[in-house]
């Protein structure tokens, strides 16, 4: 499983890391950088934990991934999924980019407006939206509705008829290939409950061209997420593309399809598709088919751009091993407890980094075992106070912290170049309860 650590190929070292990610630089006397800003700066001004995404890397990227495209030779978009991370000043230095946005809910589409990305680059995907959303996404006019089933193509088609509305309308398609990734962030195969079974595709999209309120302009899919083989995408799309011609063979028009996202990272320095195999795999099944393709990236944009930047609490020693317990927890950071996932740790201080390497467990304070960053991780001495950042940590990091142990949500912070700032501020220990009520037979 790509998600998981392999066992087989020794862990990169902390130099490794730094040098294949363009953002990140250690200097001698400032520690470890982003950008132009040492991250101890923004510790010492902000506290720990904070997460810290680099402006430049997630301009680069989205910059690499639409030329990457265009290169191709295809008339392609970028809708950031903004679910990997939602926050304005993300979303709105993307849209300065020209990308839009994948939402899947309410809150997405408000974000993503509040942010000041136009409606007519917003995609709605989801196997489960409520008549309340759908109502809001026809009064704002979105470009495209991704329609998981045949009972949501019936409820949105009730939807815009009685607003006298059209909604544009996208299959979302099950190709039954399989991903090769973590079960959890599995969406493509036969079983999982995404999607329209693929058998059903043609003869749907029949019907949603005869349905009131209706325009089916696409198809479209997603099998899964940090997909590190471009096999299953070729398989896919060429799965699409059969479907188009099978489309207008019958007379029925197409003119959009959307690929989807779930372009893999190289957490632990692992071979990954560049963006222009991305874009070779896309172009090989579509680029004669004459259709505007959507690409949906989450994790690929913003994943390298983040650090979780923590302090450490202190180094307990047991019976041979050595806990390195930070002020991070899995409440900041779940993806190690939920998905098994590798992220690399380095050490902030230049003096620390090159110091004698031995194992340790990196953990959390939150009382649970699943509360662990790394096992068996080769790290120096690491005194309390000692300061790391947990790499990769730009998508599906601060969007799925809690507060969990009542550990107020932590700060974030963007940099850009040399200058810096804080993009939401930390939670206060007051904010914890903010909204609770004591009912009135406990006054
Ligand atoms: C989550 C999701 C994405 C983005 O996935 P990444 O792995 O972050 O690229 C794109 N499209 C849909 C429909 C999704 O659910």
């Amino acid at each position: 499983m790509a998600a998981s650590p392999s066992t087989d190929t020794p862990d990169p070292t902390a130099a490794e890391l730094i040098a294949a990610r363009p953002h990140l630089a250690m200097h001698a006397m400032d520690g470890l950088v982003i950008d132009d800003v040492p991250l101890n700066a923004i510790a010492d001004d902000v506290g720990t934990p904070v997460w810290v995404y680099s402006a430049s890397a997630m301009r680069r990227r989205c910059r690499m991934l639409a030329g990457a495209l265009a290169d191709a030779g295809l008339d392609a978009h970028v809708h950031y999924a903004m679910k990997a991370n939602d926050r304005l000043a993300v979303l709105r230095l993307f849209a300065a980019e020209g990308a839009g946005a994948d939402i899947v809910s309410e809150g997405e589409l408000r974000r993503a407006r509040a942010a000041g990305i136009p409606a007519d680059r917003i995609v709605f995907s989801g196997v489960g939206k409520s008549e309340r959303e759908l109502r809001l996404a026809l009064t704002e006019d979105i470009a495209q509705i991704n329609v998981e089933s045949a009972e949501e193509l019936a409820m949105l088609s009730a939807v815009a008829a009685a607003m006298d509305r059209t909604a544009r309308v996208v299959l979302r398609v099950n190709p039954d290939v399989d991903a090769g990734t973590h079960a959890k962030i599995t969406t493509g195969r036969a079983q999982d409950k995404f999607g329209i079974p693929y058998a059903d595709a043609v003869p749907l999209y029949r019907r949603a061209s005869e349905l009131p309120g209706i325009l089916p302009i696409g198809l479209a899919t997603h099998i899964g997420s940090q997909i590190l083989s471009l096999a299953p995408y070729r398989a896919a799309y060429g799965r699409l593309a059969d479907l188009v011609r099978a489309l207008r063979a019958d007379g029925l028009p197409i003119s959009v399809i959307d690929c989807g996202g779930g372009l893999g990272i190289p957490y632990r320095n692992e071979p990954a598709p560049l963006p222009a195999a991305f874009a070779g795999a896309i172009s090989a099944a579509l680029h004669n088919l004459d259709v505007r393709v959507v690409v949906e990236p989450g994790r690929w944009l913003v994943g390298p751009a983040g650090v979780l930047l923590a302090s450490v609490i202190l180094a307990k020693h047991t019976q041979g091993s050595r806990f390195v317990v930070l002020d991070a927890a899995m409440n900041d950071l779940i993806r190690p407890a939920m998905y098994d996932a590798w992220h690399g740790i380095v050490p902030i201080s230049a003096v620390d980094a090159v110091a004698p390497a031995a194992p340790a467990d990196v953990v959390g304070p939150v009382c649970e075992a699943g509360d662990t960053f790394a096992r068996n991780r080769m790290l120096p001495p690491l005194a309390a106070g000692a300061r790391v950042a947990i790499l990769d940590a730009g998508a599906y990091g601060s969007v799925m912290s809690s507060a969990y142990n009542a550990r107020p949500v932590a700060a974030e912070v963007m940099v850009d170049g040399s200058d810096w700032s804080v993009i939401r501020e930390r939670e206060s220990h007051a904010d914890l309860w903010r909204g609770e009520r004591m009912p009135h037979w406990l006054q």
